[in-house]
């Protein structure tokens, strides 16, 4: 197992499969964003091997990230072969749904089990505006055939001041009524080229809580407040699913994080909210065994940061497409 000097055991990673998008996310990446090489990211059997290593050091959670993961050529199977991998308990996967319908059955097939689909809004206009481009009709067919497939369904929507926190934040609230899904709302983050608007856009978790009391009733906290993953979570009345808030500006958990993340070009990130990483890539293409991947991971890790430093303005100089949320 893989433990830092906080005492954190660490067993999650998310591995972002590239940086490349369909859509354009407004609090994301800018619209002229460009993307890396090909041959700069890892390859297919580089993430094979990386999952491995990582598995035999105790990490038992995957999730596939982006960019857009779906984009991802042989997608269908990197999930097989990774499911494949001794030691590998939880397969995951997180997308913008676009080209979901003509794959969730396959990735179901191949071993996904959970998926988490970010809808922002169900409002058609505003879905495009935030998207710059994207149709809710495309996703909202991604996640029935998910359901259809079997796949656990969450939906992640960023909230953003002015655009999505009134009507649309509660509209996504009544979908829990009726459906067993968890719908979670995440505090927008400054990151990357687009840190300027994110900052105004932060709508803390217990205005958003307020707002969707009042017009839905009030929600009952669940677990004792005890966090599921990141977020904190509560139920309304007689509702079949849950409503999860994700507050990591406004009440940040360092103190449960169990993660770490890869980047498509190769990167260890310790901390979503900090820049300090190594890179794996020059060890991979220049001969390092196994056994020398496993000691500078471990190393990385024992120095995994507590805290992020939003408050001193300290900002990832990535954009959140080139992490992977
Ligand atoms: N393209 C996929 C998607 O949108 O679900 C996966 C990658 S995306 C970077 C992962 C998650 O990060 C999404 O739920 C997205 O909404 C969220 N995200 C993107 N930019 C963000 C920001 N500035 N603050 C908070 N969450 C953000
Ligand atoms: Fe693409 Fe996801 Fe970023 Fe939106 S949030 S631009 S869908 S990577």
């Amino acid at each position: 197992m893989a433990f830092d000097r906080f005492n954190r055991n660490i067993h999650y990673l998310r591995i972002s499969l590239t940086d490349m998008c369909n859509l354009r996310c407004v609090y994301c990446m800018p619209e002229d964003m460009t993307f890396r090489a090909r041959e700069d990211l890892l390859q297919d059997e580089e993430i094979q091997r990386l999952v491995r290593v990582f598995a035999a050091m105790g990490f038992d959670k995957f999730r596939l990230t982006g960019g857009e993961p779906t984009l991802r050529e042989n997608l269908v199977d990197i999930v097989q072969a990774m499911r494949d991998t001794p030691g590998v308990r939880e397969l995951a996967m997180t997308t913008n749904g676009v080209t979901l319908k003509q794959l969730a059955a396959p990735l179901k097939e191949a071993g996904l089990q959970r998926i988490n689909v970010s809808i922002d809004t169900l409002d058609p206009d505003k879905f495009r505006r935030l998207t710059r481009w994207g149709r809710i009709e495309d996703v909202w067919a991604g996640v029935e055939a998910a359901e259809q497939a079997g796949l656990k369904i969450k939906i992640n929507a960023v909230v953003v001041r002015g655009q999505n926190d009134k009507e649309d934040a509660v509209d996504l609230a009544r979908l829990t009524v009726e459906r067993p899904w968890q719908i979670r709302y995440i505090e927008v983050m400054p990151m990357g080229r687009v840190s300027d608007f994110q900052k105004s856009a932060i709508v803390p978790e217990d205005e958003l809580r307020a707002t969707i009391s009042e017009a839905l009733g009030p929600m009952e906290l669940l677990n004792g407040g005890k966090l599921d993953g990141e977020a904190r979570m509560f139920r309304l009345k007689n509702a079949k699913g849950s409503l999860g808030f994700i507050s990591a500006v406004t009440k940040p958990f360092c103190a449960g994080c169990n993660r770490a993340r890869l980047t498509a070009d190769g990167r260890l990130l310790l901390c979503l909210l900090r820049d300090k990483e190594l890179n794996l890539m020059p060890y991979l293409r220049n001969g390092a065994t196994d056994e020398d991947l496993k000691e500078m991971i471990e190393e990385s890790i024992w120095h995994k940061p507590w805290g992020h430093g939003l408050a001193q303005d300290i900002r990832p100089t990535r954009n959140m497409s080139e992490i992977g949320g």
